[in-house]
């Protein structure tokens, strides 16, 4: 059978070319002059799996896309309270290229606009180091990230240099109110680097999917950045990734996303995929057309919108029932599939409902496919209350889902890899 995704993003880009509203990003002339008509789109999955159409493997420049990839790596290399006192992350609401900064601490609002992002550029690799090794942890980073080593694209360097007056005027206020302490034209020229990698869009939905599985590139398997930087980062994609489009963007779409320049999009979906369009001609916001059109279209069909409430968790309680009579009966709770929060709760409340009269309990784990780490502590402090109340408590965990369980603290569980074990060892079947 021939997969049917790559047929639906054929037919998702036929749909939207038509549509030659926009223009090319007028002000880099290398960009200006680049061809309008490129269009492509890729999915890459968490484990691995990448379907395109179109143009999938044409070069373009990263621009701001840059941008999320190069705060991740600050955050890696620096930590967050450093990277926090020198770049906010509250939304400006402003154009990605505007002058401003926090009123009171000076700080750029955050790191999606080009005030942060040239303020977080200088933030990558050890303290100290000078602008050609920042760049290459620059290009190192951003290339594990893609999974493939990335080049400079040095004739869109050159013309954007020329004409970077913008940038250079953020990069000395920046330097006046000390939030960079070294020269910042050695900065913005390393940032306007950073933002000439050629990438393809394929590139870019596996940096995107590396976001989305974690932190790990899905195809090489190399861990880039530390989870707790993911989670920041697609915060802060999710609340300034499309500048003073944002709001509009969570409403419509609802994926955390980043656009640049050049007609590249991506968007991370946690633990589903990573999605990049490219096409060129740009709105107002300097997002491309075709992108946005695409990204509503994937993000209505495959209902990939954040916020979308996913149907009430299945009963995660398969049954409560007795086996034995007597002193031999054990009381068994069976659970089943993905055990966040509610599922743990629900099974809070049956234990406390239900009060137990027996003196053996066992929770089975054996459909459980996955618990939370908050649904592993509660299911532990089950146990360690049935324990304290007089019971022995058994886990049925063939496939260990709760490795190493510990209750703590008067708790006591015994593991099992079967019902049967469960009951031998309580004396079930022995005594039966
Ligand atoms: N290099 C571009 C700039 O700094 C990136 C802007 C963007 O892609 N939004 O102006």
């Amino acid at each position: 059978m021939r997969s049917p995704i790559p047929d639906y993003l054929i037919e998702a880009l036929a749909g939207v070319m038509p549509d030659t509203s926009g223009a090319t990003a007028g002000y880099i002339p290398e960009l200006a002059s680049a061809d309008p008509e490129h269009l492509g789109a890729v999915f890459a999955t968490v484990d691995g799996e990448v379907y395109g159409a179109g143009d999938v493997d044409d070069e373009f420049t990263i621009q701001s896309i840059s941008k999320p990839f190069t705060y991740a790596l600050a955050l890696a290399d620096r930590g967050f309270d450093l990277v926090l006192n020198k770049v906010g992350v509250e939304p400006s609401g402003e154009a990605f290229n505007e002058l401003s900064l926090e009123g009171g601490s000076g700080r750029p609002l955050n790191p999606m606009i080009n005030v942060g992002a040239i303020a977080t550029h200088s933030l990558v690799g050890p303290e100290g180091r000078g602008p050609a090794e920042r760049l290459e942890r620059v290009v190192g980073g951003l290339s594990a990230f893609a999974g493939r080593r990335l080049e400079v694209d040095d004739s869109v360097y050159a013309s954007e240099m020329e004409h970077a007056h913008r940038n250079l005027a953020i990069g000395h206020m920046l330097r006046s109110h000390h939030v960079l302490t070294e020269d910042p034209v050695a900065v913005v020229e390393g940032y306007t680097r950073q933002c000439s990698l050629l990438v393809t869009a394929r590139d870019l939905a596996l940096m995107a999917a590396t976001l989305a599985n974690r932190g790990v590139n899905p195809v090489s398997g190399v861990r880039v950045v530390p989870e707790a930087v993911v989670r920041q980062v697609l915060s802060v994609m999710s609340t300034c990734g499309m500048y003073d489009g944002a709001g509009d963007w969570a409403t419509r779409v609802g994926i955390p996303a980043k656009s640049g320049v050049s007609g590249g999009l991506i968007g991370a979906l946690p633990g589903q995929i990573g999605i990049a369009t490219f096409s060129p001609r740009l709105d107002h916001h300097g997002t491309s057309v075709r992108g946005v059109s695409l990204f509503e279209r994937f993000s209505s069909d495959m209902g990939l919108h954040l916020m979308e409430v996913p149907a009430a968790a299945r009963a995660v309680l398969r049954s409560n029932h007795v086996v034995g009579t007597g002193s031999t009966a054990i009381r068994i709770l069976q659970l089943q599939g993905g055990i966040g929060f509610a599922g743990a709760e629900r099974v809070v409340r049956e234990v406390v409902d239900t009060a137990p009269g027996e003196d053996r309990v066992a929770l089975d784990l054996t459909m459980v496919h996955s618990l939370d780490d908050v649904a592993r502590r509660m299911l532990l402090e089950v146990a360690r209350r049935l324990t304290l109340d007089g019971h022995e408590v058994y886990l049925v965990d063939p496939e260990s889902v709760l490795p190493g369980p510990d209750p703590g603290d008067g708790g006591r569980v015994t593991v099992v890899d079967d019902l049967d074990s469960a009951a031998t060892r309580s004396g079930v079947l022995t005594d039966a």
